[in-house]
């Protein structure tokens, strides 16, 4: 009874479609009641922080950006809890404005008498307990909240395989700031921990995850919207994720903000420590999810100087390559690149152009154009040899060495 009692709590309910809006506000309140409806986490009069995934500009039907509907759903629990409703992002390029009206987030907030916050300035937030950076500009709409709520898609993801509950929080770094960590922690996994420093900082309350139409192939924004017909929550993040992977096929290894969350003691990420208030787990399970393996991470996995592991990097995680035939000279990519000068010049006399030697595989370009411009095109060494089997049998072998250094 003990260890039933510390299982973490995760609702899901069946939500086929966003519309009519009266069943998406129904299966809110479904899924909060287990949680104990939104009243156990607002209370009246506190500002409430919604913080949905509007990572660009784009359509809700895309399903790249959390849904409308989903979230005037939100909005109205909130109100009806008490609380002071205000919604914002602050998307890497093309403008926060520009996203919200895209994806009908800001007709929402209007509708809704919610107030849309622009991520842009910023203000330090400490926490003694990160791992990585115990001092983190986010942005200062979070000083003025009493909680955040947390509204995340489910989506495949180019660089990190997959991201839900506890990536959506990077997005609390406002706009391009976001490409200086990319930059800055090129280790995948080291963002992964930074990933969850903000987490740890900024302390969502809640997260309600859209999973009722999710994006599979290549996320976060590349990709092909995939029915999931699920809405979900939890009040513990990595719970919510550990399901919401483990239902399009993924496993803990694979996601590496989760395995962050494991090394810091974030959340729940085993599966048998959480507790599923829904359908059973495998009436959920997606078979052929069209999945991304995150690239593998050579600069964690080899004890070797960073210019040759940069050098294998260039091997063996794919590159991106515009296809001329179908960008439209935006130039997102190359205002979202954080190398400088940009590694991707969409312009370049003869043509669009990829410098392979500065180029850190972020995949930043690739999510932000807003045509489906960037393919990500393995090397012709990659194409010859499986890394990723190589990295697995590497890593087995170095675990029996372990083991029987362990004896
Ligand atoms: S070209 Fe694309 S993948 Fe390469 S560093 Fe720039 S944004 Fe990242
Ligand atoms: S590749 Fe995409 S983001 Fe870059 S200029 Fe072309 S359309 Fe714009």
């Amino acid at each position: 009874m003990k260890d039933e009692e510390k299982k973490a709590l995760v609702s899901a309910v069946r939500l086929p479609d966003y519309t009519p809006q009266e069943e998406v506000d129904r299966a809110l309140e479904l899924v909060l009641a287990p949680l104990g409806g939104m009243g156990a986490f607002v209370k009246p009069g506190q500002k409430v922080l919604l913080k949905p995934n509007l990572v660009a500009p784009s359509a809700p039907e895309m399903a790249v950006t959390t849904h409308p509907a989903l979230v005037r759903a939100v909005i109205r629990q909130v109100k009806v809890a008490g609380g002071i409703c205000f919604l914002g992002d602050g998307p890497g390029v093309g403008g926060t404005l520009t996203a919200a009206k895209a994806s009908g987030l800001l007709d929402v907030a209007q509708e809704e008498g919610a107030q849309f916050v622009v991520f842009e300035e910023t203000a330090v937030f400490e926490n003694p307990e990160n791992r990585i950076l115990k001092r983190i500009e986010l942005t200062k709409h979070l000083k003025e909240m009493d909680l955040l709520i947390t509204l995340p898609k489910l989506k495949t993801h180019c660089q990190m395989a997959y991201t839900g509950a506890l990536k959506n929080q990077y997005g609390l770094i406002p706009g391009a700031a976001k490409g200086k960590f990319h930059f800055r922690f090129q280790n995948r996994d080291r963002l992964a921990d930074f990933m969850i420093d903000i987490n740890r900082t900024a302390a969502p309350t809640l997260a309600i995850m859209d999973a009722v139409v999710g994006m599979e192939g290549p996320g976060p924004s590349g990709g092909t919207p995939r029915k999931i017909g699920l809405l979900m929550a939890s009040s513990d993040l990595s719970a919510l994720d550990t399901i919401a992977f483990t239902i399009i096929g993924l496993t803990l290894p694979q996601v590496p903000v989760s395995l962050a969350a494991q090394r810091g003691g974030y959340g729940t990420v085993e599966l048998e420590r959480i507790e599923l208030a829904g359908p059973p787990l495998d009436e959920l399970r997606i078979r052929d999810f069209d999945l991304v393996r995150a690239p593998l991470n050579i600069m964690r996995i080899l004890p070797l100087p960073r210019f040759v592991l940069r050098w294998i990097r260039r091997q063996v995680a794919p590159a991106p390559r515009i296809n001329p035939k179908i960008c439209i000279k935006c130039r997102r990519c190359e205002r979202g690149c954080p190398v400088s000068p940009p590694a991707i010049t969409p312009l370049a006399e003869g043509g669009p152009k990829v410098n392979d030697g500065t180029c850190i595989r972020c995949y930043c370009c690739h999510e932000f154009c807003p045509v489906k411009a960037i393919d990500l095109k393995k090397s012709l060494l990659a194409r010859c040899i499986n890394f990723d089997a190589l990295s697995r049998a590497g890593s087995r072998m170095v675990g029996s060495i372990a083991a029987v250094f362990r004896k």
